[in-house]
């Protein structure tokens, strides 16, 4: 694909038609004196609820599954603005907020997992949600397996059991960035009466998860939907009451709530999201060409571009693409001068999160957790997330960084 039409699909379809929705949604002002108001949201801090009256009270138990703030721990004004904009970007019936990205993907593993099921995770799935499965859910009793992130759908039904109530996958994979078939691997699970859960978060306003089949969609809101590094938040989305009830059933019994400033935080960083994404993928896909252009570079792992696994699909069902990419250098290149590479870098900061505004490095082959021979990985490794600086100044860091480590 030549740069130009790359980025033209990049950000030619989606964010255009959220910017508006972003802006819009779950806007109410609170009155104040001469009928003014603020333009944002007030903050609600708060633990109990004081009700008028003793039938007042009592009322408030019919509202369990609505959005409304019955009791702090039940979720505050603010978590119930958050939940509506981000059922409306994920396209889904009701979304709810939770205290992070994490906890995001465990709490729909407890919600429809018990001892005896089998749940199959693929195998390039964020690292802390494995953790998660090989601990807590083994012990819980659940039967956990893997299938590679670089096969068919129709091979992954080998790797289904009579008991597998679950599929969670990721697409892009973590730090490899394949891509699935999610509409096919959703028939998949539903023929096996199982449910598709998906972590969505690279897909954040550019893959609509319900419109493939997906039953849960999950979404790190630390990443670029708060967008600022200053705070984590998840989020998980259903599609009807049933999966509704399920899921709101769970969190109520865990306890498990967001602090309304976190909230409050998030859906401000909402507001610009289109704004930033957009920009966001165009430089990152500037910046992937380059890598891909270098003599040390074996392969680029951006789903926008043809050397990554999964292109097609992407072409096909996604809206854009996001900022975060792999690296994967040619086996002569040592780990240490990539090391000493990313150590020469002025503008991208070492570190493990993305979606922020600043950009990011972070080397990947000590990161990497896969059950299956990965075929990727012939090179040392690093995973870029691409900020809002200028491009240019960007390219001109890493040209730097590469005259000196790469000589
Ligand atoms: C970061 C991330 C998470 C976890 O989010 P936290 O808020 O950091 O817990 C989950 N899934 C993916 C794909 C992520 O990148």
């Amino acid at each position: 694909m030549a740069t130009s039409s790359a980025q033209e699909h990049a950000v030619s379809r989606g964010w255009k038609a959220l910017s508006t929705l972003l802006v819009t949604a779950a806007r109410h002002a609170k009155p104040l004196p001469l009928d003014g108001s603020f333009v944002n949201n007030p903050l609600h801090r708060g633990s109990t609820v004081v009700y008028p009256s003793m039938s007042a009270m009592r009322d408030a138990g019919q509202y369990t599954y609505d959005h409304v703030t019955l009791y702090g721990a039940m979720g505050s004004p603010n978590q119930h603005d958050l939940e509506q904009v981000m059922a409306l970007i994920e396209g889904g019936m009701h979304s709810h907020v939770v205290s992070s990205g994490l906890s995001a993907c465990t709490i729909p593993l407890l919600a429809y997992l018990s001892a005896g099921d089998h749940c199959l995770i693929i195998d390039s799935i964020y690292g802390p949600t494995r953790r998660f499965a090989e601990t807590v859910m083994k012990r819980f009793g659940v039967e956990v397996s893997y299938y590679p992130a670089d096969i068919s759908t129709e091979q992954v039904r080998n790797y289904l059991k009579s008991n597998t109530k679950v599929i969670f996958t990721e697409s892009p994979g973590s730090h490899t960035f394949e891509i699935q078939d999610i509409g096919a691997l959703a028939e998949l699970a539903h023929e096996y009466k199982a449910k598709l859960i998906l972590d969505n978060t690279w897909g954040i306003g550019i893959f609509k998860p319900f419109d493939h089949g997906v039953d849960v969609s999950v979404q790190a809101l630390t990443k670029y939907a708060n967008g600022h590094s200053d705070l984590v938040l998840g989020a998980i989305t259903v599609n009807n009451e049933t999966d509704w009830k399920i899921l709101r059933n769970t969190i109520i019994a865990l306890g498990e709530v967001p602090g309304p400033d976190a909230c409050w935080l998030t859906l401000r960083g909402l507001r610009t999201l289109s704004a930033r994404l957009e920009q966001q993928s165009i430089s990152g896909l500037k910046i992937a060409q380059w890598f891909a252009q270098q003599p040390q570079t074996e392969r680029v792992l951006h789903p926008a571009l043809p050397s990554c696994y999964g292109h097609d699909l992407w072409k096909r069902d996604f809206f854009g693409a996001s900022s975060i990419f792999g690296v994967v250098f040619k086996n002569y290149v040592t780990p240490e001068q990539v090391v000493n590479m990313i150590e020469n870098l002025s503008l991208f900061s070492i570190g493990a999160s993305w979606g922020g505004y600043e950009s990011l490095v972070l080397p990947t082959d000590s990161e990497i957790r896969r059950s299956f021979p990965n075929k990727i990985l012939t090179g040392p490794a690093c995973r870029f997330h691409i900020g809002l600086e200028n491009s240019e100044d960007l390219i001109k860091d890493l040209e730097q960084a590469f005259s000196i480590c790469f000589v």
